[in-house]
């Protein structure tokens, strides 16, 4: 399979068999884009319809979609706020993130001494 943003050939990086059948293959391309393809069977697997596997199929597809973008969102407004962040502390964005992973220690100490008290 094709890598869907720049045409080059691909290969697997990991297959998973998913709850309804399908097969989920994670792939990379030669210049190292990554992406997902789903496998599934062309007749009905188990005793579901095809017309009712291929419904379900899509609702699991969907659902993972939704997901992706919910996770984009969340970085989004990660994001936004780290750069509010970085104006309101006139640092710049990156030090945002690395100077909180430092105050997260201690800030999670306090918190337990609170709630111990
Ligand atoms: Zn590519």
């Amino acid at each position: 399979m094709n890598c869907p943003r720049c045409g080059a050939p691909s290969s697997v990086l990991e297959t998973r068999a998913q709850d309804n059948g399908a097969i989920a293959r994670r792939r990379e391309c030669t210049l190292k884009h990554r992406f997902t393809t789903y496998e599934i069977h062309s007749v009905p697997y188990k005793r579901a319809s095809a017309p009712k596997f291929i419904a379900q199929f899509m609702r699991t597809v969907k659902a993972r979609v939704q997901m992706r973008q919910r996770d984009m969102l969340l970085y989004k407004r990660l994001h936004e706020g780290a750069t509010k962040l970085a104006t309101e502390f006139n640092i710049s964005a990156k030090r945002v993130y690395a100077a909180a992973r430092k105050g997260r220690k201690e800030w999670a100490a306090q918190q337990q001494a609170k709630s111990e008290r």
